[in-house]
């Protein structure tokens, strides 16, 4: 029986991103995984693969809106669909590898199968218990189910998002159920790929939590890309029928109730804390209400020497925050200071235009008290993003009025994935809209933009 520093449980971004920092500090580190690859979620059924179609729609749709524009002339661009399901496969695959790779170079032990924990220090794999001095839960999430929704991914009709990355074919009709980033993002992949989409959300806009500016503008935006969207809507239930799909729901303003009809149905209505199987509740782990793993604010759990992070534990269901906090317990464990920056956390979209955000949108900055400025500025006045056809969207700069410190940014645009990440370290030093708006921005740049909204809190923009 091998004894560990650490075992870690599930080789999510939380999970494989920990036990490397840890083997990077000299602890002894094992990482156990029931999939038949690394990379969790993240790299095999959710960021990853869902940005290579996004990618490889995106390059369909520029060749059948933009190309002609620009003098790009040529036969008709066809999509092979067991093709590009192949490029998404092949992405995946080299990016799950890499992980292995990286494993192997940090010496971590992949445990294969499924763990449970026996007991504070005990890891069951198969029939092997292994002893730890610690354990890391980074076991991730899954999709929520919805009430009356059947969810069948080999049948391809009612799917959730793992399904719609791996469909048989490319639906002529696809109803999405829930107006978030992952129904967002998918609806976009069909909707340029050909198919008549409509997004049916329970709540009064798209994007709960976002900006409502943004809100506003990204729905515009969509629906000018031939998305269609069924707002204020309850759906009760989902009924098949040789090959189609008859999604019934309930609109809230006249409680009529109303049915449409598809092809698929993507069911994207969140996703739930993953943690079946590993007997949390025989070892006394405390979950939050809603079957989160409680945490302090070390990110260990209600018994000593377990500790959890990532998807599983609460806070924006997001890769990068997985890893952040993967990093940071691994740095407690080792005996160092682990750091997570909550309120510096950012949000990104990727569609097109992406979508990005971080810190206090303008209603929530409000409601804390503070006087607001907001500095605004629109892309229709940058040269690079009206060159690629970008012009829509703008960047939304969040500002105490009184100190002039960044409270947050909100940006819908080309790039606005890359360009949040300025604000970010702006936000990390305690910087003023000032101190962006004197720094030199490369010309031209979509980042121009930024310093333009930072122009914008002071004596004005330039180019409006
Ligand atoms: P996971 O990635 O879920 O990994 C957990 C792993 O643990 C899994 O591989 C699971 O098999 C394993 N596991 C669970 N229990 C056990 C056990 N008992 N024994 C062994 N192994 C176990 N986030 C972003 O930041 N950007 C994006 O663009 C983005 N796009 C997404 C698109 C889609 C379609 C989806 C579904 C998600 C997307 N996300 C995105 C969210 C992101 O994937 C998750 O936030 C992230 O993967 C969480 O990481 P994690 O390490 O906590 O868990």
């Amino acid at each position: 029986m091998s004894t560990y520093d650490l075992i870690v449980i599930g080789a999510g971004p939380g999970g494989y991103v920990c036990a490397i920092r840890a083997a990077q500090l000299g602890l002894k580190v094992a990482c156990v995984e029931g999939r038949e690859t690394l990379g969790g979620t993240c790299l095999n059924v959710g960021c990853i693969p869902s940005k290579a179609m996004l990618h490889a729609s995106h390059m369909l749709h520029e060749t059948h809106e933009n190309f002609e524009k620009m003098g790009l002339m040529g036969a008709h661009v066809e999509v092979d669909w067991a093709k590009m399901l192949g490029y998404k496969a092949e992405t995946v695959g080299t990016n799950t590898k890499g992980i292995e790779f990286l494993f192997k170079k940090n010496k971590i032990d992949w445990l294969k199968g499924w763990a449970s924990i026996e007991a504070a220090g005990k890891v069951k794999v198969g029939e092997t218990v292994y002893e730890t001095k610690n354990i890391v839960i980074a076991s991730g999430s899954v999709p929520s189910s919805l009430k009356g929704v059947e969810v069948d991914n080999a049948g391809g009709v009612v799917v959730d998002s793992t399904g719609a990355l791996e469909l048989p074919k490319i639906p002529k009709s696809m109803v999405v159920i829930g107006a978030g980033v992952i129904g967002l993002e998918l609806g976009s992949v069909y909707a340029r790929l050909g198919a008549e989409v409509t997004v049916v959300e329970y709540l009064d806009a798209i994007t709960p939590g976002m900006d409502g500016e943004v809100q506003k503008q990204f729905q515009k935006i969509l629906t000018k890309q031939g998305l269609k969207f069924v707002l204020g809507a309850a759906v009760s239930g989902v009924a098949t029928d040789n090959g189609t799909a008859k999604v019934t729901y309930k609109l809230r303003k006249d409680d009529s109730e109303q049915t449409i009809e598809a092809e698929t149905v993507l069911v994207a209505t969140g996703r739930r804390p993953f943690v079946e199987g590993l007997g949390l509740d025989k070892l006394g782990v405390e979950l939050t209400e809603r079957g989160f793993v409680k945490i302090d604010d070390h990110w260990q759990t209600s018994v000593k020497g377990v500790y959890a992070i990532g998807d599983a534990v609460p806070g924006p269901m997001l890769a990068h925050k997985a890893e952040d906090e993967g990093m940071a317990v691994a740095e407690v464990i080792a005996g160092k200071h682990g750091h997570v920056n909550y309120a510096v956390i950012p949000g990104v979209i990727y569609t097109t235009p992406e979508v990005a955000s971080v810190g206090l949108t303008e209603e929530a900055a409000k409601e804390t008290g503070r006087k607001v400025k907001v500095g605004k500025f629109p892309f229709l006045g940058n040269a690079r993003a009206k060159a690629v056809f970008q012009g829509d969207g703008f960047v939304k700069l969040i500002v105490d009025a009184d100190t002039d410190r960044v409270l947050g940014c909100h940006i819908i645009g080309p790039n606005a994935g890359e360009m949040i990440h300025e604000i970010c370290v702006a936000m990390e030093f305690g910087a003023s809209a000032q101190d962006i708006a004197l720094t030199c921005h490369a010309h031209p740049t979509t980042s121009e933009a930024v310093r333009e909204a930072a122009l914008a809190c002071g004596d004005g923009a330039i180019h409006v």
